[in-house]
C-alpha cells in the first residue's frame, strides 16, 4: 500500500515516510528534472531567488576570473564551432541544422 507512480518515468515507486508529499521516484534522471523544474519554477515566480541565483554566478566569475578565456585556450576548436554556430537554440543553430540536413540528402 502506499505506492506512488513517478511523475517523470510513469514507474511506481514508495515515498520515503519523511517527505510524505514526494511525487517523484528516487531514480537520478528523475531527481535532476525534479530539481530543474523547481529552480525553472522558482526563478520565473519569486524575484529574490532570482537575485540569488543571479549573484552567485556573478560571485563565481569574479572568483574564477579568465575562466573563458583559459576553456577557449584549450579547446581551441570547441571555441571555433561555437563562434561558427552562434548562440545556442537561437535561429542560427536551427538554420545550421537544415544546412547539414540538406548537405546529407545531396550526398546521397
Ligand atoms: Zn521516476
Amino acid at each position: 500500500m502506499g505506492e506512488r507512480v513517478c511523475r517523470y518515468c510513469q514507474h511506481s515507486f514508495q515515498p520515503s515516510k519523511f517527505q510524505l508529499a514526494q511525487a517523484v521516484c528516487s531514480d537520478p534522471d528523475c531527481q535532476r528534472r525534479r530539481r530543474n523544474d523547481y529552480h525553472r519554477r522558482k526563478i520565473a515566480t519569486d524575484p529574490v531567488y532570482q537575485q540569488v541565483c543571479q549573484d552567485s554566478v556573478r560571485k563565481w566569475r569574479a572568483a574564477h576570473p579568465g575562466y573563458w578565456a583559459q576553456l577557449r585556450e584549450q579547446n581551441p576548436a570547441r571555441a571555433e564551432r561555437n563562434r561558427r554556430d552562434g548562440r545556442v537554440g537561437g535561429r542560427s543553430r536551427r538554420a545550421a541544422i537544415s544546412r547539414r540536413a540538406a548537405s546529407k540528402s545531396s550526398a546521397v
